[in-house]
């Protein structure tokens, strides 16, 4: 996986995925603020305005369902955002859009609020400004406002809603930092993360049933690396084989550092032997090629997966997986062993 115009790395991708799962309620949240708004003003602007936001809505809807599948989905969440942009633009030109304009701008401090605030302080800053903008409205032309509230209420959504979505971005970025989701060394997700997407993952599968394959990948006598060619090299090492499994994998296939020289990879929608085809290319990558210093390194894998149709239990997928592992490092090392018939893996029902 590579750059794109949009986005600089992989990383920056996970985490843009992972905003925009974020994002989500607070969108959701903001979309029936200027829903309620457009209703309120419904007699002033026309209930028509209410048609563009629910197709705003449905391209959100549409773009969120279809993100996390693609290569660069990027790009999807951009167009989405252009089209609603769009939209506005639209309903802004055919509403006669200067005469409101101007009280709009109160919106624009707002967005830098959450930035340096608590969540009170960004209350009480949407309180003052709002105050502000009634005062302007009230006191400047109180016929006017009176006669259209449009030139108030919808400011004070776009405020409202400015807010929120700041306030969500924020939090999930300081989430982001204080949890620390990344290894240090490898640049791979570590334990913390893998327990939040876990958590995701098995709640997903009760409501779908689509299967989450597993695959334990462990560096082959990885020891020997570190005696022969010192901790340094070895270090490097680890960070050339996360490097190449990254590249082997899909954007929204996670991979995580367990400790030491094991790796696991989860594959959302894979069933057993799709995910042995993935390790077994994986596998492949590896074995033809030298990593830092020079160094020739092979690794096993195991695989299992959830069965489709039932609950995705990540510890007992893990468990088949480790046992899978075990096979493939007790049967020779460098290849992959799957657990499609392990007795750990029998159909728990979807609920
Ligand atoms: P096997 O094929 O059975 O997996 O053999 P192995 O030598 O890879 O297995 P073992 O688990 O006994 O050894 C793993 C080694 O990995 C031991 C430890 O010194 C080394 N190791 C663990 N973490 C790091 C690390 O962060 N950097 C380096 N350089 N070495 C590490
Ligand atoms: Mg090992
Ligand atoms: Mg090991």
């Amino acid at each position: 996986m590579t750059s794109s115009w949009l986005i600089r790395n992989d990383t920056d991708r996970q985490r843009m995925l992972d905003m925009d799962r974020r994002l989500r309620p607070g969108r959701q949240r903001s979309f029936a603020v200027l829903a309620a708004a457009l209703l309120i003003c419904g007699p002033w602007l026309g209930w028509w305005t209410l048609g563009p936001l629910v197709v705003a809505a449905l391209l959100f809807y549409v773009a969120d369902r279809h993100m996390s599948g693609l290569h660069r989905p990027e790009y999807l969440a951009f167009a989405a955002w252009a089209a609603a942009a769009l939209i506005i633009a639209i309903c802004v030109a055919l509403s006669g859009g200067p005469k409101i304009a101007t009280t709009s701008w109160l919106a624009i401090p707002t967005v830098t609020l959450a930035a340096r605030f608590s969540k009170r302080g960004v209350v009480a800053g949407v309180a003052f400004t709002l105050v502000l903008l009634l005062a302007i409205a009230l006191g400047v032309d109180p016929q006017a406002t009176l006669a259209n509230p449009t030139i108030v209420v919808a400011p004070a959504a776009l405020i409202v809603a400015v807010a929120m979505l700041s306030v969500a971005l924020m939090e999930s970025d300081i989430e982001h930092r204080s949890r620390a989701v990344l290894d240090e060394l490898t640049g791979a997700l570590n334990r913390t993360a893998l327990t939040s997407r876990v958590e995701e993952l098995e709640q997903q599968s009760a409501v779908t049933g689509a299967p989450v394959g597993l695959v334990l990948a462990d560096v082959d006598h990885f020891k020997q690396v570190n005696d022969v060619h010192g901790h340094v090299t070895g270090d490097a090492v680890l960070r050339d084989f996360a490097y190449l499994m990254r590249k082997e994998l899909r954007a929204f296939d996670l991979i995580y550092r367990l400790g030491g020289e094991e790796f696991l990879v989860l594959l959302p929608g894979a069933s057993t032997d799709q995910a042995w085809a993935i390790a077994e290319q994986l596998r492949r990558a590896i074995d033809g090629c030298l990593l830092a210093g020079g160094v020739d390194v092979t690794i096993s894998c195991g695989v299992a997966a959830s069965v489709p149709g039932s609950l995705f239990v990540c510890d007992m997928v893990f468990a088949a997986a480790d046992a899978a592992l075990y096979e493939a490092k007790r049967t020779g090392r460098n290849r992959v062993s799957s657990a499609a018939a392990s007795p750990q893996l029998q159909p728990v029902a979807a609920g």
